[in-house]
């Protein structure tokens, strides 16, 4: 049953031809199997996804009404809320903590009668790009267990490659839905700021984080979208139904998109890897077949995202993290000779080096004196980016670039070198700062059989169409079909 897409098993258990509990146990088959390996939850939920599970198939046979995700079993990164289980971020900080309530989207799966089979490990506040940040555990790539799964979502992304669920929600604040998407060999989309709830996200960069789907398939990606976008009144910051009101992604996905403009921008994408390169050039290949019309173009602020990014990034991390501090929730250190030790070292002991390293560079942008020379500095350039963008879609549809530089690197590669680490975002983090939605897609594989990924960037509220361009390479090609063998 593991070969199916999402939306393949829930059309066959909406069906009664296939049966919720039947998949759930076959999910846990698999992960007591393979999980010692690939390491991608924290914490799963066995018999409360069977009960959902059985629930279902119940519901089913009685001919009552089911939801679009009825049956289907999902993980969800371990920085989203459930009242059910820790959530931990994977951090040490929160290691224990238990959550008050559902994030919306999570509220939204279980409406959606999706069978939660649990929490996806993570770089530790979702602060990395290969997973080795995680306080808790360590995560591989399922297509080769000495490499990285890719970051920050890896857990979730290793999760859907390695067939231990059947789709996840990541999120993604400078790439980290679509780079472990690339990487391991899957599909995964940032949607537009705000199109998703953030609420019960467990915040890191606010103006930055979105949730998105991680999935096997762009169908899967539109049934998920279907379940998790729209407006929510708790999320100040998500997007009012009148200005853009979440439309139904699965119907049209299958017309393709006609005079189809792709944007390229060589100068920025000429930096990557031989291998990644030639794949991007191929992909454009099967567009232009498909009658599209490549127009270059030049983006001249995208060398500047990174850096942008890091300053950005890190000031919203240092004013959000603050609320760690031994006195509210999370870990509190045993004894603390007086109150500002409580402080000091419940924090000191409890986050691990790169999200101190990043409260420090945050704290450093927005002190006094600084913040003009830093912190307003990187938001100008992030206008700057935005307003590259808008020139960008002026002239095409979508933009089309590699994920990652590179494919998944060897884990231990880069871990002690940050700044190599945070290079391998280059392609990623300038969506998040103009707020626009990307997928990555498989398009390919290197020499050493490990996945490539290919970057679609579009306009803000583009997703529909955005889905729909995935589509039309997806049925053309059929890298999304191979499989990791680990198993065998
Ligand atoms: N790798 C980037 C970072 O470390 C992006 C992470 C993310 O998208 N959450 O900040």
């Amino acid at each position: 049953m593991d070969e199916l897409s999402a939306k393949e098993l829930r059309d066959r258990i909406a069906a009664g031809q296939a049966s919720s509990v039947e998949a759930t146990e076959a999910v846990f088959e698999r992960i007591q199997k393979l999980e010692p390996t690939i390491g991608a939850y924290i914490s799963t939920c066995r018999d409360r996804a069977l009960e959902a599970a059985a629930d279902v198939d119940r519901r089913i046979a009685a001919g009552e009404p089911v939801g679009q995700l009825a049956g289907v079993p999902v993980a969800i990164k371990d920085n989203m809320c459930t009242t059910f289980g820790a959530t931990t971020c994977g951090s040490k900080i929160l290691e224990n903590f238990r959550a008050p309530y559902n994030a919306t989207v999570v509220e939204k799966l279980l409406a959606a009668d999706a069978v939660i089979v649990g929490k996806a490990n993570m770089d530790e506040f979702a602060m990395g790009s290969s997973t080795e940040n995680s306080g808790l555990k360590k995560t591989v790539n399922p297509w080769d267990t000495t490499r990285v799964p890719g970051g920050s979502s890896g857990g979730a992304t290793a999760a859907v490659a390695g067939r231990l669920c059947f789709a996840a929600l990541g999120s993604d604040t400078g790439g980290s839905i679509r780079q472990p998407a690339s990487f391991c060999g899957v599909v995964g989309l940032k949607p537009t700021y705000g199109r998703v709830s953030r609420f019960g996200l467990v915040a890191y960069g606010s103006s930055l984080d979105q949730i998105g789907p991680i999935t096997r398939t762009v169908a899967d990606t539109a049934l998920m979208m279907n379940v998790i976008a729209g407006h929510d009144p708790a999320d100040s910051t998500s997007i009012d139904k009148a200005i853009a009101p979440a439309c139904d992604y699965l119907e049209k996905l299958d017309e393709s998109v006609e005079n189809l403009r792709i944007a390229i921008v060589p100068q920025f994408t000429a930096g990557a890897d031989e291998q990644v390169q030639k794949a991007l050039s191929e992909a454009i290949e099967v567009y232009k077949e498909l009658g599209a019309e490549i127009v270059e173009v030049d983006m001249p602020h995208l060398d500047y995202a990174i850096a942008a990014y890091y300053v950005i990034a890190t000031a919203e991390a240092s004013s959000n993290l603050a609320r760690y501090d031994g006195v509210h929730y999370g870990h509190r250190t045993e004894t603390p000779k007086d109150y500002v030790e409580v402080y000091s070292k419940s924090r000191a002991e409890a986050f691990g080096q790169e999200v101190k390293r990043r409260i420090m560079l945050g704290t450093y942008a927005l002190s006094s004196g600084y913040y003009d020379a830093y912190y307003l500095k990187a938001l100008k350039v992030r206008n700057l980016i935005r307003g590259d963008f808008t020139g960008a879609f002026e002239k095409s549809d979508c933009i089309m670039m590699p994920v990652a530089p590179t494919t998944a690197f060897k884990i231990g590669e880069k871990v002690n070198d940050p700044l190599q680490m945070y290079l391998s975002d280059i392609y990623t983090i300038a969506a998040n700062l103009a707020g626009i939605p990307g997928i990555s897609i498989p398009c390919g594989f290197d020499q050493e059989n490990l996945p490539i990924g290919l970057q679609i960037l579009a306009p803000t509220f583009g997703e529909e169409k955005l889905l729909r361009i995935a589509r039309m390479y997806e049925k053309e090609t059929d890298w999304y079909k191979r499989e990791p063998s680990i198993d065998v």
